[in-house]
């Protein structure tokens, strides 16, 4: 784990603006100064060198975190205190006080659904939560000449201010990995298995699989509504991220609109 903090980089005046506009609700929640650190374009600079960059806001209470590391220790952790992992063991279904499994049934009085966008693969949940796709791409190890162009000597995350937003690390090896939502829903609750994804936005940086949201209750003939929704919607942030790219000084009116429908 090393632990730099994150940056949030805006790219456009559009996105600027967005930045010291949410300023001052957030102090008001509580994000002193030394937690929310603005910073100009060549404050940035000294941390990242992003192209296009007009400057950052910067908070230092976010950690970059070495997955498969962290779910080991995990499970050695608990395996430690007697607890018995069963790994390789599919569950088919869950029914109250049991999991069935590829192997037999588990019985328990608690049985804990943790799949997270997996979970439309179970009997009988396929609509119970809707699995939102997101992807990484990761570049080449990167020559130590690219690093000196780009600075990053630190372990900072970072993300945009665009709407359909990207989120880059650079890796302990010294790649870039860039996430992003490529295909963000499949039709009929598909998780992709592929890791397809269509070209990102020039505003965004990459494409996306697993973050999940509660979809409202749809019966089977709204499905393709649904669908078309979230396609929609996120047809509809690109073409805003693309109106604010054009030279626009505030949020698009179509990001607005969108906000709107979508709540967000
Ligand atoms: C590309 C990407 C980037 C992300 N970036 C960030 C980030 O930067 N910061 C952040 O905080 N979060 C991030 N997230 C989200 C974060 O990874 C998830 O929220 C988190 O991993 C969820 O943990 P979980 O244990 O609930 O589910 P998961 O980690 O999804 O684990 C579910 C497990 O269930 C297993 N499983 C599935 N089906 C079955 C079955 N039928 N039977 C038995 N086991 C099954 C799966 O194999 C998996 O191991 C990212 C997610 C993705 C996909």
């Amino acid at each position: 784990m090393q632990k730099d903090g994150l940056l949030h980089v805006a790219t456009n005046a559009a996105q600027e603006r967005r930045l010291h506009e949410r300023l001052p609700s957030l102090r008001a929640e509580g994000w002193g100064e030394d937690d929310l650190i603005e910073l100009d374009r060549d404050q940035l600079a000294e941390r990242v060198r992003v192209a296009g960059a007009r400057g950052a806001q910067w908070s230092p209470h976010c950690a970059r975190v070495q997955p498969a590391k962290l779910v080991r220790g995990l499970a050695d952790v608990v395996e430690r205190m007697g607890i018995a992992v069963y790994e390789g063991t599919e569950v088919t279904e869950i029914r109250p006080r049991q999991a069935v499994t590829v192997h037999g049934t588990v019985k328990a009085t608690y049985v804990i659904r943790a799949l997270e966008g997996f979970t439309a693969g179970l009997r009988g949940h396929r609509r119970v939560w809707l699995p939102m796709n997101s992807s990484v791409i990761v570049t080449e190890p990167l020559p130590a000449s690219a690093w000196e162009e780009i600075g990053w000597r630190g372990a900072e995350l970072i993300g945009d201010e665009a709407h359909s937003y990207c989120y880059i690390q650079r890796t302990t090896d010294g790649r870039i990995a860039i996430g992003g939502r490529g295909v963000p829903y499949m039709f009929g609750s598909h998780v992709d298995q592929r890791g397809e994804t269509k070209a990102p936005p020039s505003s965004s940086c990459g494409p996306s699989s697993g973050n999940t949201s509660r979809p409202p209750k749809a019966s089977p003939s709204t499905t393709p509504l649904r669908w078309l929704g979230v396609r929609s919607l996120y047809v509809a942030y690109r073409a805003a991220d693309r109106h604010e790219n054009s030279g626009l000084k505030r949020t698009s009116v179509i990001a607005r609109a969108a906000n709107l429908i979508s709540g967000r």
